[in-house]
């Protein structure tokens, strides 16, 4: 890690199985971050920077960890020739450029070992100042870059979905099944769109009514209350808000036969993924389905700069691996999740899918 002559104290953590584990902290800019790099065997660690008014440093570090192992194995199995890493920054919501610089400034110090995006809490404008302070940033609004992710990680979703139609009822079409989706931001609102004019009837939830408000008059959805939404007869249960939701309180309530959404961590053990299988709920795991946006970044970063017809074209590639996801795990009689973590877990001891041109930065 390089030397700074700036004013932020780096510590590193030693954390078991994680390469390197960095809290960094900044008195004059109010900085607290954690920067995680779980894995860099298939190339340099890329991943988000969540910014969360976490209740105490443990809270943080133990999302940073989780999101960054994700990262890992989403990006394995994408072969985007990236690694697994995340950043947190401890904030109650105010982000002055003196502290997103400061910011710009630790993820300089890994020298393009940790390359940094968008992620909860942090509007792409934010992204736009910290790249002001370091190049090791994609996903901005430039015109090389990826920007939005939204798009394509809804993209990926929506064939991620289709997949599970065509493994579960013979036909990849959507038409005619009933999707209850949890959630109606930038992905959960677009996916209804994509279900919507693909033909599916939709039961929706957001704990903003204005978004269900939104739903009903554009899609004709049926909307229920947040604490409703398990319990909904439907073909489909798609989670696009939360992590954790799928757990020991919520599976004795679902009356789907899939489940294939958005959100990051929707296993709350991989028990949960144990007990879907047992009442023959077909589970797509997320890191694969919701891969979309990380596939498009990755195309920011080819020599060849952006192109949105190359990023369509990788992202749409989520089907078939699905596809073989799904029926691996019929054959071998184990979760989706099993199969899937250990077809990252294959590519990563293989090197699958490494990196074998340099990052290149075009912004
Ligand atoms: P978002 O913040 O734009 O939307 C989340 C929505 O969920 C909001 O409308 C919010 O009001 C709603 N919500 C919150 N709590 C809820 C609850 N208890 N019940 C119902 N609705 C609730 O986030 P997003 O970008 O759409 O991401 C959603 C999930 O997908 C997150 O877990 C995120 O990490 C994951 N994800 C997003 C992307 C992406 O490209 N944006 C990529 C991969 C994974």
């Amino acid at each position: 890690m390089g030397s700074s002559t700036s004013s932020l104290v780096f510590k590193e953590l030693a954390i078991d199985g994680y390469e390197k584990v960095v809290e960094v902290t900044d008195k004059e800019s109010g900085l607290h971050a954690i920067i995680s790099i779980h894995d860099t065997r298939l190339g340099p660690a890329l991943g988000g920077t969540r910014a969360y008014p976490y209740k105490n440093f443990d809270d943080a570090l133990t999302d940073v960890l989780r999101l960054s192992r994700s990262m890992t194995y989403k990006a394995a199995i994408a072969q985007t020739g990236t690694g697994g890493g995340k950043s947190v920054i401890i904030t109650d919501g105010e982000k002055s450029e003196k502290l997103l610089l400061a910011f710009a400034e630790a993820v300089n110090a890994f020298e393009g070992e940790y390359i940094c995006a968008e992620d909860v809490g942090m509007t792409l404008t934010d992204l736009g100042v910290v790249s002001k302070g370091t190049r090791y940033a994609v996903g901005l609004p430039h015109p090389k870059c990826s920007d939005d992710p939204s798009p394509y990680t809804v993209f990926g979703g929506f064939r991620g979905i289709q997949a599970a139609c065509k493994h579960v009822w013979g036909s990849c079409s959507v038409k005619g099944r009933t999707v209850a989706i949890q959630g109606l931001g930038a992905t959960g609102m677009k996916l209804a769109r994509s279900l919507f004019w693909a033909g599916a009837k939709l039961i929706v939830t957001d704990v903003n009514s204005a978004k269900c408000s939104q739903a009903v008059k554009e899609f004709g959805a049926e909307v229920v209350n947040p604490s409703e939404i398990y319990g909904v007869e439907c073909d489909i249960f798609s989670p696009c808000a939360l992590g954790g939701i799928i757990n020991p309180e919520t599976i004795p309530q679902l009356k789907c036969k899939v489940v294939a959404g958005i959100a990051n961590n929707q296993l709350l053990t991989d028990d949960d993924g144990v007990e879907l299988k047992k009442r023959g709920i077909l589970y797509a795991p997320d890191f694969v389905i919701n891969g979309g946006g990380l596939y498009n970044v990755c195309v920011e970063i080819y020599k060849e700069g952006y192109s949105p017809t190359v990023a369509r074209k990788n992202v749409d590639q989520i089907y078939d691996v699905l596809l073989k996801i799904y029926s691996l795990a019929e054959e071998k009689d184990q979760t989706t999740q099993q199969v899937a973590l250990d077809l990252a877990e294959h590519n990563l001891e293989q090197g699958i899918g490494k990196r074998t041109e340099p990052v290149t930065f075009h912004h």
